[in-house]
């Protein structure tokens, strides 16, 4: 099929975009040393996934179904963190993994037997209370946090049997907002590293954005394995899927009050998630700083308040022709953190998933339809 031919609503993932960041990630990962694993909790387009195998040295997830998708779909290595393993999950997972990281001594102690005896590399996610997060929602070392031990409740005598040590404390961050939170990891709990097989240095490292330092995370990355004599690993999700494709709408009614209201066959609420509770305003394909021409884009959803960029603050969008019914808009960037987050909700389709191989070829990947609304009802 043709781009021009895709059936609206779909997530188009293209591959010339994702295997650009997936270049620079490989660089990263020859000229550091590091091993890089993608985090399926933002980028999970099982259609991608072969591609990324040929990249990356396996996948980060979250619990039992995106490790048996791990299994599924990505090549190489499986390692599974999660903030609490369920009793009736944690023999799969430990089948399935190759590294499995406690978030607390309780956890830690209750599987610890199981998980040796099946020769699971065993990690412990560490709170190093710093972190740059844009948001609270997004701050993983904020004040209560429940993901990772705090210097004050560890307790190094209970390390025996931990092969590596794990944090993940930045969310969108530059290269010296590692550096930062990395002085204060080995300020923390340097003492312990000695003898660890690897340390985890989690997500949020937004390396393939324009400007990101990629020399410094390499020179951090180096160094901090030679002084301690640890493998060192990343574990991004977003810099996997950032800007590798769109979700693309059809224009379906414009109404007037006050402004020029385009109602779309997409919702920002269900399939755009993150503008609504990051939140932030996406681009759109040919839009313009200023124009003749001004439009809201709302959902096909009841709810007043689905409308793009609304959250942001933001929801004006200038163009140089007028629209019309029948038109296509293309919201830039809707790859990551957009199809493993929406829902259902008000009994909207969800957007097929394509997938645009390099020669322009557009092949639909999952296509979506009143089962989906149905089985979870
Ligand atoms: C979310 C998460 C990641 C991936 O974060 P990105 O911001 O998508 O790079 C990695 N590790 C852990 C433990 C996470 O919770």
């Amino acid at each position: 099929m043709r781009e021009c031919d895709i059936k609206t609503p779909a997530y188009v993932c293209e591959e010339a975009k994702l295997r650009q960041n997936l270049e620079l990630l490989k660089r990263v990962k020859d000229e550091s040393g590091a091993k890089i694993f993608i985090a399926l909790k933002g980028f999970a387009f099982s259609g991608a996934m072969g591609l990324v195998s040929q990249y990356l040295d396996g996948a980060t997830s979250s619990g039992l179904y995106e490790a048996k998708f791990a299994k599924q779909y990505v090549k190489g290595e499986i390692c599974t963190y999660s903030p609490a393993f369920k009793d009736d999950e944690i023999d799969e997972i430990l089948s399935l993994s190759n590294h499995v990281i406690f978030n607390s001594h309780t956890q830690w102690a209750k599987f610890r037997d199981k998980a040796l005896k099946m020769g699971v590399e065993c990690g412990l996610r560490l709170n190093p209370e710093s972190s740059a997060s844009p948001t609270d929602a997004y701050n993983p070392c904020g004040e209560f946090s429940r993901l990772g031990i705090t210097l004050e409740n560890l307790d190094p005598n209970e390390l025996k049997g931990i092969s590596g040590l794990h944090f993940h404390a930045l969310c969108e961050e530059s290269a010296s907002s590692l550096e930062r939170v990395l002085g204060e990891f080995e300020r923390k709990f340097g003492k312990f590293i000695k003898g660890m097989k690897w340390v985890n240095f989690g997500g949020g490292h937004h390396i393939t954005r324009a400007g990101y330092d990629v020399d410094l995370l390499i020179k951090l990355i180096k160094n901090f394995r030679q002084k301690y004599g640890v493998s060192v690993i990343l574990e991004p999700g977003e810099a996997v899927g950032w800007q590798t494709g769109y979700l693309v709408a059809s224009v379906l009614d414009i109404v007037k009050n006050g402004k020029n209201i385009a109602i779309l066959d997409v919702s920002a609420e269900a399939h755009m998630p993150d503008t609504v509770l990051m939140p932030y305003r996406p681009a759109v394909r040919g839009e313009r700083e200023s124009g003749a021409f001004c439009y809201r884009f709302g959902g096909h959803t009841c709810l007043a308040g689905d409308i793009v960029g609304l959250s942001a603050g933001l929801p004006d969008y200038y163009f140089d022709e007028p629209l019309k019914v029948g038109d296509r808009i293309i919201f830039e960037d809707q790859i990551h953190y957009t199809i493993v987050k929406n829902t259902t909700f008000n009994g909207v389709k969800l957007p097929d998933l394509v997938y645009l191989d390099q020669n322009g070829n557009a092949k639909t990947i999952r296509n979506f339809g009143y089962e989906e609304y149905e089985r979870r009802n």
